[in-house]
């Protein structure tokens, strides 16, 4: 299925920083978008993990995904997919938990201003954080691997 995106101006993360937002409802549950075409990339600010030495980058989508504690998708990085794992209604910044495709250090670790209950506070690699905190949220598998 197309859905068409929009970016976004993100100003209740007070940074500035843009974000993405679909132009028509997308269920909970639904696989909306692919990342199968994907060239490699090297790891920088804008790029994902996608195995414990693979990094992509998507100006498209990905790239332009926030953070959240309490995401309303899940990037698949098996599959190369993203689910919406909420109803996400236009104007609604899509988010995901970025520890679910980083476990190196981030070249640009920041502070969380989600304000979710369960939020981690320090958005970095999955390495940097604790497995029992991990564990609440929906990893990939190369994340769980690499936890032991
Ligand atoms: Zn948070």
């Amino acid at each position: 299925m197309d859905i068409l995106f929009q970016t976004i101006q993100c100003n209740n993360l007070g940074t500035g920083q843009i974000g993405i937002t679909p132009l028509t409802l997308i269920k909970s549950g639904t696989i909306f978008y692919s990342f199968k075409h994907l060239t490699p990339s090297i790891n920088t600010p804008f790029s994902f993990q996608i195995t414990k030495d693979k990094y992509l980058r998507d100006p498209k989508i990905i790239s332009k995904t926030n953070h959240s504690c309490d995401p309303n998708i899940i990037v698949n990085t098996a599959n190369k997919t993203c689910i919406a794992i909420k109803d996400i209604l236009p104007g609604e910044m899509l988010t995901y938990f970025y520890p679910s495709t980083e476990w190196d250090e981030m070249n640009r670790p920041f502070a969380c201003l989600c304000g979710s209950k369960n939020c981690i506070k320090v958005v970095n690699g999955a390495k940097t954080i604790s497995s029992v905190t991990l564990k609440k949220y929906f990893l990939n598998d190369f994340i769980l691997d690499l936890l032991g």
